[in-house]
């Protein structure tokens, strides 16, 4: 059954008029996993899933437009659903920068160069050039691989993750005339990532409010070299 991505947010930094922070379902080999929990993500979640269908949640650092959703996750199965608790893989320190109930979450410490098995699904971290520890995930089932930057400056590569992407998810915050600015990805340092790591496609995602989705996608498709999309909420790739 492959691997599938499905868009729940994709601004960057802040949420957009309307618009949610990163968060993503994947799933595959039976599972399905919620990836990242921006800010506005949970409203975007149960159009897609209901909250007792989601096995796993995985947070890839402790900004709260990548994990700020799961404190009212946490409330909604905890006190109102009344869900069994939910396995959760984050970086050290999350679990005390969070509000919520104790009981909704059963913590698992993830960090650099580890590799987890959820389900029929595996998923490998590496460790970004981000401020606090931040980890890029690869997911693998079936013979397919996803890849995610999570957040990253330029010290980092999708080449981290591993050969044979199918595809990457990178994060693009803005273009190339604001590189440096910020411990952040251009939509240009996207695609010579994603082509340095020979990923077979690439989406680009994290724009923060403002940036035009159009130069991104120029931009990031010159230095990819072949053409890129850029992440929408409600987009679905098979792969
Ligand atoms: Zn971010
Ligand atoms: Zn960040």
């Amino acid at each position: 059954m492959g691997l599938s991505l499905t868009v729940l947010g994709c601004s960057g930094s802040y949420p957009g008029p309307g618009q949610a922070c990163s968060s993503y379902l994947v799933e595959g080999g039976g599972v399905r996993l919620w990836v990242d929990a921006g800010s506005g993500s949970l409203a975007n979640l149960q159009l897609h899933s209901d909250l007792s269908a989601v096995d796993a949640v995985i947070i890839s650092h402790e900004h709260p437009d990548h994990y700020q959703d799961i404190e009212g996750f946490a409330v909604g199965c905890h006190y109102l659903l009344r869900l069994p608790p939910v396995p959760i893989y984050a970086p050290a320190g999350l679990r005390e920068r969070m509000w919520g109930p104790p009981g909704a979450f059963i913590w698992n410490e993830i960090s650099d160069g580890d590799r987890v098995m959820i389900g029929g699904l595996t998923v490998g971290f590496s460790r970004t050039d981000h401020g606090p520890e931040t980890l890029a995930m690869r997911f693998d089932s079936d013979g397919r691989a996803l890849g995610y930057s999570a957040d990253s400056g330029p010290g980092w590569s999708l080449e981290a993750l591993g050969e044979g992407l199918d595809l990457a998810l990178c994060e693009a915050t803005y273009l190339a005339d604001r590189e440096g600015t910020l411990q952040h990805l251009s939509a240009r340092q996207a695609g010579v990532s994603a082509r340095s790591a020979g990923a077979g496609r690439l989406v680009i995602t994290h724009l923060q409010p403002g940036v035009d989705r159009d130069s991104s996608r120029i931009e990031a498709e010159a230095a990819f070299g072949a053409p890129v999309e850029v992440a929408t909420e409600g987009m679905r790739i098979e792969l």
